[in-house]
């Protein structure tokens, strides 16, 4: 591909112009691409927009399981027999110890995630306490994600001081029925104008490798692009052992990284993370993803582990990024490598190879005495 055809990307993406579906079709599937001009121009426009800044956002499951609903990709659905440990509601002061815990590990905002449907009246007025509970303690934004809002809950919640409501479109209205039955893509649009209605910031992505084509993401990102979503969690299907989608699916790291791109250039000013699946996805690529994306999880997701804090502060710290939040990283991270130094600086015993690191096949063979 022309380098003036990258230079476009970047130069449309500023300007505040829509790619069209062709070029959005290209930048996915063409094998004409080449990855790093792609990602240049990617960054480009990140650069433009928000800088070198990465949020760190902190995942909160207070509630695991229990949920009606049956979406596939998720371990906590009615239909699913993945191996969770269900509890229900966490006690207020465990939120708040969290919500603390997040605050102090660097976060620019805490994620409160409610398995269920949607909240019943008591629910969100319970929440709202919540919300005006933290945001009176510590000076970090709250994003919830409770399912179904009407406009009513959704004015609760934006009068108890909520920043955010995350409800990810997650596929296309046309693959939609193939990842849930219980309910809609229409469902999941009107909550997220509802809220948008009362003027809570929306939060809504994707989830890449459910067995959709192109066409689906490139919708979705078009209709995330019209609703003015300023923030977008990129996840990659985490194939979970008892869940209906649980094969493992297609994804590439290549292929991840062309659909931060492409939301990025659709999406110029949002947010976009990179979320679940950044690990087992992108594997040693996965620094690049900071490029397009800027934002991601520490600690995890709602049911599976991410990688270390200390792997995840170094990358971003690697690569010439700064975090968005009153904590410093240098201190951050510094407080996670302190055992990593102890064991390579400090303690001299544990720097040197002993045998059986130097001879591996010998040791795995009980014959290392014998040589
Ligand atoms: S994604 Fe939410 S609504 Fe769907 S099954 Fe999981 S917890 Fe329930």
């Amino acid at each position: 591909m022309h380098r003036a055809f990258y230079n476009n990307l970047a130069d449309q993406s500023v300007n505040g112009e829509i790619l069209s579906l062709d070029t959005c079709r290209t930048i996915l599937l063409s094998s004409e691409i080449e990855l790093l001009p792609l990602l240049n121009s990617a960054y480009e426009v990140r650069k433009k927009f928000v800088g070198k800044e990465v949020m760190i956002h902190i995942i909160d499951n207070a509630q695991n399981g229990y949920c009606p609903e049956d979406c596939h990709y998720c371990a906590q659905a009615k239909t699913s027999r993945a191996d969770i440990e269900e509890y229900p509601l966490k006690p207020d002061e465990e939120i708040l110890a969290e919500a603390r815990r997040a605050y102090e590990s660097g976060a620019f905002r805490y994620c409160m995630v409610f398995a269920g449907r949607g909240p019943s009246q008591r629910r969100t007025e319970h929440l709202a306490r919540l919300i005006k509970e933290i945001k009176s303690k510590y000076p970090i934004e709250i994003c919830v994600s409770t399912g179904l809002l009407d406009e009513q809950k959704a004015q609760i919640l934006k009068n108890a001081g909520l920043d955010r409501l995350n409800h990810n479109l997650n596929t296309s209205e046309r693959h939609y029925p193939n990842i849930c039955t219980t309910h809609t893509y229409a469902d999941r649009i009107n909550t997220l104008k509802a809220a948008k209605k009362v003027g809570i910031e929306l939060c809504s992505g994707m989830i890449f490798g459910m067995g959709e084509g192109t066409d689906d993401i490139i919708e979705v990102a078009y209709t995330l692009r019209e609703l003015e979503v300023p923030s977008i969690p990129a996840n990659f299907l985490v194939p979970i052992k008892g869940n209906n989608l649980a094969e493992v699916n297609d994804l590439t790291p290549e292929y991840c990284l062309r659909v931060l791109c492409l939301l990025r250039f659709l999406n110029p000013k949002a947010e976009i993370r990179v979320a679940a699946g950044r690990e087992i996805h992108l594997h040693s690529m996965e620094v690049l993803s900071l490029y397009p994306a800027n934002s991601l999880f520490l600690d995890g997701y709602l049911n599976t582990r991410g990688a270390s804090r200390a792997k995840t502060l170094r990358m971003i710290k690697d690569a010439g990024f700064t975090i968005k939040s009153e904590q410093d990283l240098d201190q951050l991270l510094e407080n996670e490598e302190k055992d990593r130094k102890l064991c390579y600086t400090a303690n001299e015993e544990q720097l040197m190879k002993r045998l059986a690191d130097l001879r591996p096949y010998l040791r795995s063979k009980k014959n290392v005495s014998k040589v």
